[in-house]
Formats: C-alpha cells, sequence, structure tokens
C-alpha cells in the first residue's frame, strides 16, 4: 500500500533539491511522476520547483481549493506508470488538501512525497504541516545547522537591518525580509515575543 510522506524542515535545507532528486530517481526508472507548486512565488512566471543550487523543473500549479484527490485521478487514468506524486512547499496545503492526500495513497495506491516547513516564523504551525505531522505515516527531517552548529529547527524572519520580524502575515513572498534557520536556542533569543510565556515573564526571570 503506498503511503503519505512528508519530509520537513528548516528554511534552506535543501528541500527542493531533495524532490527534485527523488523525481529524477523515478524517471529514470522509467516511472512518471507529478510535481506540485503552490503558484504563489511569480519570479518565473509559471509554477516551478526551484532549488537554490540552480535545478528547476516546471509543475502543476495549486491553490487553497485545488482538489488533488480529483486531478490525480483523473491524470491517473491518463498516464501510464503513474508512481509518484511529488508536492513542493507542503506547508501551504489545507486541511481538506492534506486528506486528499490521504485518499491518493489508500484508494489510487500512489506514493504522496510531501516537501515542506514544520513552522513559521512565529514558531507557530502552518496548517498543511500540522496536518501532515499528524497523518503522514512517515515523517523524515531534512536536517540543517543553526550558525552556532547546532541543528537548526526554527525560522526567523529577519529585515534587511538583521532584526527579527515577529507581526506579520504568515505567508509572505518578495518583500524585503529574509528568512534564517536557526536552532531553538537562538530562535528564542532573537524572537522576543516567542521567549515570553502568556503569564507575561520571560525566560530570564523564569530561570533564575
Ligand atoms: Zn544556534
Amino acid at each position: 500500500m503506498a503511503k503519505l510522506y512528508f519530509y520537513y524542515s528548516a528554511m534552506n535545507a535543501g528541500k527542493s533539491t531533495t524532490l527534485l532528486q527523488s523525481c529524477y530517481n523515478y524517471q529514470e526508472r522509467g516511472m512518471q511522476t507529478l510535481l506540485f507548486s503552490p503558484f504563489i512565488d511569480h519570479r518565473f512566471n509559471r509554477p516551478v520547483v526551484y532549488s537554490r543550487i540552480g535545478l528547476m523543473q516546471d509543475a502543476v500549479g495549486y491553490n487553497d481549493s485545488f482538489d488533488f484527490f480529483r486531478f490525480v485521478k483523473n491524470k491517473s487514468e491518463e498516464i501510464d506508470h503513474l508512481k509518484c506524486i511529488l508536492i513542493d512547499e507542503a506547508h501551504f496545503l489545507k486541511k481538506e488538501q492534506v486528506k486528499q492526500l490521504t485518499w491518493i495513497t489508500t484508494e489510487l495506491n500512489i506514493p504522496v512525497l510531501c516537501y515542506g516547513l514544520r513552522s513559521d516564523f512565529k514558531g507557530e504551525a502552518f496548517e498543511g504541516s500540522q496536518y501532515l505531522l499528524i497523518w503522514a505515516e512517515e515523517l523524515i527531517e531534512i536536517k540543517t545547522i543553526c550558525h552556532c552548529g547546532r541543528k537548526a529547527t526554527m525560522n526567523l524572519r529577519i529585515d534587511q537591518n538583521g532584526q527579527s520580524v515577529e507581526e506579520g502575515a504568515q505567508i509572505q513572498i518578495g518583500g524585503n525580509e529574509s528568512y534564517i534557520s536557526t536552532c531553538m536556542l537562538h530562535f528564542r533569543e532573537s524572537n522576543k515575543t516567542f521567549n515570553q510565556l502568556e503569564s507575561g515573564q520571560d525566560c530570564a526571570e523564569t530561570s533564575i
């Protein structure tokens, strides 16, 4: 039986590179794949999976209302040897869409490989990641490191002066901000909002 996989990581760990390598491995063996990418990054004027090391491949664009199950079911009747579904930026999926992905595995018996972030710049879950963490049958961490050398698990949004940005929309493409992946210690030290308990205490008060 095919499974739903979630490859999760912090920013800039090489998720898209890993996706494109997996896609290539299938195609090299004569198996067909379908790639999906959210069409919110318009740098290329078309939906693509793009990796920082320069690899790029066209993809099927999806938005919040895209029906993955219906689309893949139709395609599976057209395409011989459709053996794998790969989804980039899977943190942007909606709950309903993650459910559709589970149907693709159980009803169509096609494996679905999702690649995405676990948490946003506030340290909160993305909707897609939340349900992938619950419903995926295989969870695989793609590791990257903080500037201190420890494993990075969190994502800081920083402005052009290198200061932590703590308010704003969860999805922001093409702004002046950028992201750096950090360990929990350095996320907490930089993100003052996250570093406070709901009672108003901060870490310095509680650790005495
Ligand atoms: Zn660190």
